[in-house]
Formats: structure tokens, sequence, C-alpha cells
């Protein structure tokens, strides 16, 4: 579970050039700008996320014109994502402990963006059980995963800022869902449309397996359609295998894919050795995207090419968020 405001301890503090009145801090694989005598290195400290919405009270007074919403920005140069708060606005009696979390203490919630009409469709049911949800953690938080698969073999894929999609085949049944919900058969339905576009329903059925598709719906009308395409589409990063309770290695969901004739996410790199350095991984996602070289990717999302899960992390999946992308469109 992603933790929007923890208790951490600040790594490093690093002056910045040409700035004298703030500096670098380090937190867990996050860099942002603190004013300089503000904390101490190896000091604790509250930390929110970026997507972090603070209570309007008056400690968070200064957020207001963001409407109390912590983005990524940059001030003389440096890329700063995240806030940190002396331990003190806690609430009394707040244990301090390293990595708790203080979330709900705080009364902080996630911002979430809004959907439009036509991709929202009608509710059907919740999201179905036996698929897990579309998710990806933030490479900032995995030091200790990355260190365990350093130089493990991985693929590296373009993410794309659209909507996510799940299809689905189970004992003949054909479904359709967004990001949290099934969704009702409908001819508005843009989720709908484009698994018609793309013949998902006839192609999962001569298939005949129960799996499901789960993409990226991306195009007119998505997301303010940033890679400027014509239509819509869907581009698919996971198969999950119902039957078996597991996702498919890249081998099989590239000729999957192949077989049913649909398109996946851009690949990038299929023999990527796994860096263990968070901001060598951040570098690495600043990229444009391979779908319009015009405009900034969102980011990369690595993976083993042998799946791998751990305790407590769940699977072996993450994303590594383009900070230039942020500054553009957050
Ligand atoms: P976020 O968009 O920050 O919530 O990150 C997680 C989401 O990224 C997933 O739920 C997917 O919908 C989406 N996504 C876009 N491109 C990819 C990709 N290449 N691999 C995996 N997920 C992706
Ligand atoms: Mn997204």
């Amino acid at each position: 579970m992603r933790k929007l405001a923890s208790i951490q301890k600040i790594k490093a503090l690093d002056p910045i050039p040409d700035a004298d009145a703030i500096m670098r801090a380090t937190v867990l694989g996050w860099e942002l700008v603190v004013k300089k005598d503000e904390f101490k290195e190896g000091e604790l400290c509250v930390y929110c996320e970026i997507d972090s919405i603070l209570p309007n009270k008056p400690e968070f007074e200064f957020l207001k014109p963001r409407g109390m919403r912590i983005r990524t920005i940059r001030l003389r140069g440096q890329i700063s994502q995240g806030i940190c708060f002396p331990l003190s606005v806690l609430p009394e009696g707040t244990p301090i402990e390293e990595d708790l979390d203080v979330t709900d203490v705080l009364g902080v919630i996630k911002y979430e963006p809004p959907i439009p009409a036509m991709l929202a469709g009608v509710m059907k049911s919740t999201f179905p059980s036996f698929i897990p949800k579309t998710d990806e953690t933030r490479v900032q938080v995995l030091q200790k995963t990355l260190d365990k698969y350093q130089n493990e073999k991985c693929f590296v894929t373009e993410k794309l800022d659209g909507s996510s999609v799940t299809y689905y085949l189970r004992d003949e049944v054909f479904g359709v869902c967004s990001r949290n919900m099934e969704l009702e058969a409908d001819d508005e339905n843009t989720f709908w449309a484009v698994a018609r576009t793309l013949n998902v329903e006839e192609k999962l059925k001569s298939f005949g397996r129960n799996i499901a598709l789960q993409g990226e719906l991306i195009g007119e009308g998505v997301q303010g359609n940033k890679y400027a395409l014509k239509g819509q589409t869907a581009r698919f990063f996971n198969i999950y295998d119902i039957d078996k309770s597991a996702y498919v290695d890249f081998n099989e969901f590239e000729s999957i894919l192949k077989t049913l004739d649909l398109p996946s996410v851009p690949i990038l790199e299929t023999d990527y050795a796994l860096s263990n350095d968070i901001h060598t991984l951040i570098e690495k996602s600043k990229m444009r995207s391979t779908l319009n070289d015009k405009v900034w990717a969102e980011g990369i999302v690595i993976r083993p090419l042998e799946e791998r899960h751990e305790r407590n992390v769940g699977r072996v999946s993450f994303k590594a968020i383009n900070p230039e992308f942020l500054l553009k469109y957050e």
C-alpha cells in the first residue's frame, strides 16, 4: 500500500548550485527542496508524497492556492517532489517510528483526476475478484527490492497516460472493466467502443482460455490525448491467467498478443539488467514518447522477464515517472 504521508529519515542534504537558502534533501528515493536550516541529515520528518491533498489547517495554509495538493515543482533548477514537515505537525501522542504511515492521522487524502463522462460508463458490478486491479508501485519506495533484484533481466515499456482497461473471458463470459469496476455494455462508453474496434470479444472467444487482457486506453477524449492520436485504441501491458491466478511471463505475453493480433504498450528494452540506483532509473524515464516525439513520455514501467513476487511488495513491477512530464501536466 502506498503511504502518502509517513515518518521518514532525511537520508542526505546537499547544496543546490547558486541557491544559498535552500538544500536538496533525499527521502526514500525522492529528491525535494527544503529550507537551509530546517532539517539535519539523519533526522526524522513527516514526508508527504506528490498527489497528497493536505487538510485545510493553518500549518498547511501555504498550499491553499494549489488546491491543497502537493505537486512536482522545480526550484532553482532542482526538481522537488513531495514536502517534508517537522514531526511537530503530528498530533500529540503519535508514536515516532521510521516508516510509520501517518496518512490517516494527518487527514491526508489522495488526489484523483476527474473521469470524463464518455469514459465513466455505467457500473455493472465491482471489479471482478478473480483479476487483480492494475497498479504500479513508484520506484522511489523500492530500494530494498532493487537491491535484491539488481542485475535481474528485465523488460522496459513506455508508461502511457490514458485510462486503465481490463477485458476478460471467463467460462465463455466476456467482460469489460475500467480501473475500479466492471461496466455494463453500452454504445456510448469508450471502453466498450474500443473492445468492438479491436474485436476483443471475438478474439478472446476463439482463443478460448480464461484470461484477462489489461492495457491502457488512449486517444481522443482520454487524458487530453497528449499523443495527438486519431480515434481511440488500447495498448496492452498485462495478460493474467485466471485459472492459474498468475500473470504470464514476458515471452508468453508477447506470443499471446501476437496470436490475438493486439498491440502491446511500446516495448523499449527486453534485455535490461536492473540497476538498483533510483536516481539512474529516474534519469532513464526522462524521454520523449515513442508515440509522439513532440511530447514527454509519462515514464517507464520495468518488470523482470520472468514474473517475480515478494512478500509485502507483491508483484515485482514498478514505474519510474518522468519528472519533466509531471512538471508539464500535473
Ligand atoms: P498510475 O497511472 O500512476 O496510476 O500508474 C499505474 C497505471 O499505469 C496502471 O494502472 C496502468 O493503467 C497504467 N499504465 C500505463 N502504461 C503502462 C505500462 N506500460 N505498464 C503498466 N502499466 C501501465
Ligand atoms: Mn495513469
